[in-house]
């Protein structure tokens, strides 16, 4: 039993990977292998621009109007996320409390940061909106697609 139990975690694992794998990269959640994004993340004026639909598989990107607008929560959290994390590792290295005035130098830093970083966490957010959606067993979304060809 051990035995079964040790692949099902290491299953659990690579499964874990090949999903992080997916979303950090921006390719298709649906068969990891199509990019999501047409340019390249620094080319700031076409930031958000997903394909159509997914070159390799087929999935659409572009499933209703408004369907991208929670990835502004995902960034948001995203965003807080690494601030909480900065601020304690500010914390734990400098030793420099909220009380401290030198607490700006943190705030400085990671507002400057975040902006910096602003166009990968948009494109992160918006790939970890379409992973949450759409999966690489997705039964649903495969039949949708072909009664749309159909039409
Ligand atoms: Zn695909």
């Amino acid at each position: 039993m051990p035995k079964n139990i040790t692949l099902i975690l290491l299953q659990n694992y690579l499964g874990m990977f090949i999903y992080l794998k997916r979303v950090f990269l921006h390719q298709c959640p649906r068969c990891g292998q199509g990019n999501l994004f047409t340019h390249k993340w620094y080319q700031l004026g076409h930031v958000n621009s997903l394909k159509d639909q997914c070159e390799v598989c087929g999935q659409r990107t572009h499933l209703e109007p408004g369907f991208y607008h929670g990835t502004g929560y995902v960034s948001y959290a995203l965003t807080v996320g690494l601030s909480i994390i900065s601020f304690v590792s500010f914390y734990l290295i400098t030793g420099i409390t909220i009380r401290d005035p030198h607490i700006f130098y943190w705030l400085l830093g990671n507002t400057v940061a975040l902006v910096l970083m602003q166009p990968w966490l948009m494109r992160l957010s918006r790939s970890l909106w379409l992973s949450w959606f759409f999966h690489d067993d997705d039964k649903y979304h495969t039949q949708a697609q072909s009664s749309n060809s159909k039409i």
